[in-house]
């Protein structure tokens, strides 16, 4: 698939993402932070709904050889990658927990993602429309640093739009989006319309400058109104609100001119949004190098209707966590002092739900059963601090499970939330 072609078919016909440069909020003055792991966490939520059956267990021979050790999968009907960007599978560099469990609630894609941003299980009456009740790890990050730490240090980077973008805060009293992440869909913002309105931005000069700032912050109280405050979002101080437009446009331009036409060298079929998405992180990586960035992958999910597709979307999956992470160990400031955190969101069933695809494959869904919360977890960062090369868990055993993971990233950028909102402990088994 040329770049075009990429751009028709991944980006076209998304809706626009709203970009909101605000200001931030004064008095944000908590408790000291602890001593740090390390300064860069990577969360990626492998997400889509995975079984274990397909990824760690390797039924289908190994369908993750960029991420795990194992006999490369002969299916038919697969898409052929180049080579892994890491000379050694990823579960090398870290602690693979095979057996991690989704242990309670529904397992829907919010709901899982929820858990694994907040740490705290969901109910069935989760409402889609609002913002989680329970705090985000990102407002954990930035209400509990000391010093406190700006939106520009926490990103939440999603594949699509949907009921993501609510989770970059919570609705809760304590926290809100004073304490939000900044997030970005990128190929929901990054499309022909993106291009079209704010791809050609206009220099204003000072007189012009002033009126449209009166207008943002006119906008931005909701019309003079005394707004409630979770309505406003999440704000970024001026410079950095400036430093996040000048990146805006220096990534449109470079999508324009064909840069991201094979996302992390990756043509044709072997594109995908996951793809195009890492691409997107890589570059806000690149740019800001935030202590914590958090972003997901959707593809696999195409699974309720093509297995066949499913075991190919996970191919690129794991591809494109291969390169993230050699990304980041590639990056000054990032290398060496970052820990990647990998994990679904939730399985899928053990039965199928009777749809064939072309190679007489039946398709799977994701609705509760023991199966669907069977995942795993993979923690991987700096010898010395992380366990390298090492497996924990077994079926009959289990280790970890999704509300451990926002403990484990407090841990290690060494920042204390509430112990009364947290159930979860950190992953100890991950870490020297
Ligand atoms: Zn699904």
């Amino acid at each position: 698939m040329d770049r075009r072609k990429f751009l028709k078919t991944s980006l076209l016909g998304a809706a626009g993402a709203v970009l909101s440069p605000y200001i931030l909020p004064s008095g944000s003055l908590f408790a000291a932070t602890n001593s740090r792991l390390v300064n860069h966490v990577v969360f990626c939520l492998f997400a889509g709904g995975i079984r274990n059956i397909e990824s760690v267990h390797q039924a289908q021979g190994n369908l993750m050889p960029a991420m795990l050790r194992g006999t490369p999968s002969s299916l038919t009907g697969l898409v052929t990658l180049p080579a892994s960007p890491l000379s050694q599978p990823l579960q090398n560099y870290g602690t693979l927990f095979e057996e991690f469990r989704y242990a309670a609630g529904p397992t829907g894609h919010i709901n899982g993602h929820t858990v694994a941003l907040t740490g705290a299980y969901t109910d069935t009456g989760l409402n889609l429309r609002q913002n989680p009740t329970s705090p985000t790890v990102f407002e954990y990050y930035r209400k509990h640093n000391s010093p406190s730490q700006t939106a520009l240090n926490a990103w939440w980077v999603a594949n699509q739009l949907g009921a993501y973008p609510s989770l970059n805060y919570s609705s809760h009293p304590d926290y809100g989006p004073a304490f939000g992440a900044n997030h970005i869909s990128p190929t929901s913002i990054f499309n022909d319309a993106g291009v079209r309105y704010i791809g050609n931005q206009k220099n204003f000069n000072g007189s012009e400058t002033q009126a449209l700032s009166g207008i943002r912050n006119y906008l931005d109280n909701n019309f003079s109104t005394n707004a409630v405050v979770n309505g406003l979002g999440v704000k970024n101080t001026p410079d950095e609100a400036e430093r996040i437009r000048i990146f805006y446009q220096q990534l449109i331009n470079n999508i324009v001119s064909g840069s991201f036409g094979n996302p992390l060298g990756l043509t044709g079929n072997n594109a995908s949004n996951d793809v195009y998405t890492i691409a997107i992180t890589e570059e806000i990586l690149k740019e800001f190098k935030p202590e914590l960035l958090v972003v997901n992958m959707t593809d696999v999910d195409i699974c309720h209707q093509n297995y066949t597709n499913y075991c190919a979307n996970l191919q690129k999956a794991d591809f494109a966590v291969a390169h993230l992470w050699n990304f980041i160990q590639s990056t000054p400031g990032l290398a060496n002092d970052t820990i990647l955190i990998v994990a679904p969101e939730h399985g899928r069933n053990l039965d199928n739900n009777g749809i064939a695809d072309t190679y007489g494959r039946y398709a799977i869904d994701h609705t509760g059963d023991n199966t669907s919360r069977e995942i795993f977890c993979m923690v991987v960062g700096p010898p010395g601090i992380v366990r390298q090369n090492v497996t924990v868990g077994t079926a009959s055993s289990p280790l970890g499970q999704s509300i451990d993971i926002v403990p484990t990233i407090a841990n290690i950028l060494g920042f204390s939330p509430p112990s009364s909102l947290l159930a979860g402990q950190k992953l100890e088994a991950a870490f020297v």
